[in-house]
């Protein structure tokens, strides 16, 4: 069945407007994609219907708010194809839930174990385990790689028995490539490696399977997969989640309190402290709905192709540097010696087309390209080919003119 992007952008009527006088183009997806309706009514219908704090109240409301707020946790959990709903728990974003396993998993490293991560990885899957390796006295490693596309790095010395977490990026934010996770995380847990896997860019595209994948956690945001801002996942197999001390304390994650101690509740919620974003959870389920009712496949082939034309058309300018892949990717991410990408960004917003440039938060990876950041076109279900080609008109012509 071919996707048809027009019939999906009535869902998202933000997308019906004029920016600086010109139809708007919205090509920054990879930040954050746009709302469907369903999302948008769900939030609003919980707030009109439903709203109570939840698992403490013995009434109506609350009783609704927390049975809404626990299948909203199951519908996540089948999303991702977590076995148990007790392994999915909320966070703010994919930001918050590695921090959560940074300070969570302090306790289990010692001076000279090794926290090995890729060089692709967003700042958000770097600082936490600098941070965390500064504090322990464990050493940061950096898996290094071909950065043109291909996975050509000998990457199997770098996992050794020091080799205490592997943490990797699902997708390149950035440049837009795919990790080879399945070999990598064999090699992690062959070390007996603790494996985190940032799946921020991948669950908008991608079926994710955390059983398939086994790795003991898996990380993403909500609101890169058509889900409301500021709720987010952290999936763990039990054994990794019950490895973990609580990233915060406080209400709602205890069983039992007095003045000199505390006895922490089961899983999940032993690992959410305070009123959880009940609305968010909720908006992420409608999102997840809105994701499946879609045929998957056609869907990421359709974002595929719109990327894959945009490589095709602007691959031969010999003013353009390409910096993502040729195919199997949903952004373009370039550069163009001699012009600023942030006056190329400028010229495109004057003419409604919404990009993002700079580093990406990566930017050790920009100092390994050589660079100081690349111009990112990221797509989503609802982008069309004539906004492809819209963005190769106005990037050429702002070439011509800045250059
Ligand atoms: N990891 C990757 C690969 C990302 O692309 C992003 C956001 O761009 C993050 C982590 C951080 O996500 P958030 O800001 O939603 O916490």
């Amino acid at each position: 069945m071919a996707f048809d992007p027009l019939s999906i952008r009535s869902s998202f009527p933000i997308l019906n407007q004029m920016a600086h006088g010109h139809p708007l183009v919205y090509l920054d997806n990879a930040a954050t994609t746009q709302k469907p309706l369903c999302v948008l009514d769900a939030i609003q219908d919980y707030y009109r219907n439903t709203n109570a704090n939840v698992h403490r109240g013995a009434h109506f409301l609350s009783d609704k708010a927390t049975s809404q707020f626990e299948v909203a946790r199951q519908t996540v959990a089948r999303f991702i194809r977590a076995p148990q709903d007790s392994h999915v728990i909320w966070t703010k974003g994919t930001t918050e839930a590695i921090n959560m396993l940074a300070y969570g998993l302090e306790h289990l490293l010692e001076k000279d174990d090794e926290i090995l991560i890729t060089s692709l990885e967003h700042h958000a899957n770097l600082v936490p385990w600098q941070q965390l390796a500064n504090r322990t006295g464990a050493v940061l490693r950096i898996l290094p790689m071909e950065v043109d596309g291909q996975w050509k790095a000998e990457y199997e010395p770098y996992f050794t028995q020091k080799t205490r977490i592997f943490a990797a990026t699902h997708i390149s934010n950035a440049i837009g490539v795919s990790t080879p996770l399945k070999t990598m995380l064999n090699l992690a847990k062959q070390q007996g490696a603790i494996t985190l896997v940032d799946g921020a860019q991948a669950v908008a595209h991608y079926s994710v399977d955390v059983e398939e994948l086994d790795c003991d956690f898996y990380v993403f945001s909500g609101h890169k997969m058509y889900g409301p801002t500021g709720i987010g996942v952290l999936y763990g197999k039990t054994p990794a989640l019950e490895a973990l001390s609580p990233y915060q304390t406080g209400g709602e994650m205890v069983r039992k309190v007095s003045y000199q101690t505390t006895e922490f509740n089961d899983l999940p919620y032993r690992l959410e402290a305070g009123t959880p974003n009940i609305e968010g959870a909720i908006g992420l389920v409608a999102a997840c709905d809105f994701i499946e009712e879609q045929d998957r496949k056609a869907l990421l082939d359709w974002e595929q192709s719109l990327a894959a034309h945009v490589y095709k058309r602007l691959f031969h300018n010999e003013n353009i540097k390409i910096h993502s892949p040729e195919n199997n990717t949903t952004l373009v991410s370039l550069s163009v010696p001699n012009i600023h990408i942030l006056d190329l960004n400028a010229y495109l917003d004057s003419q409604g087309v919404g990009v993002r440039s700079g580093s990406h938060c990566a930017q050790p990876l920009m100092t390994t390209l050589g660079i100081e950041g690349t111009l990112r076109a990221s797509f989503a279900c609802y982008n069309t080919m004539e906004e492809a080609d819209r963005f190769c008109d106005v990037l050429i012509e702002a070439i011509d003119l800045l250059g």
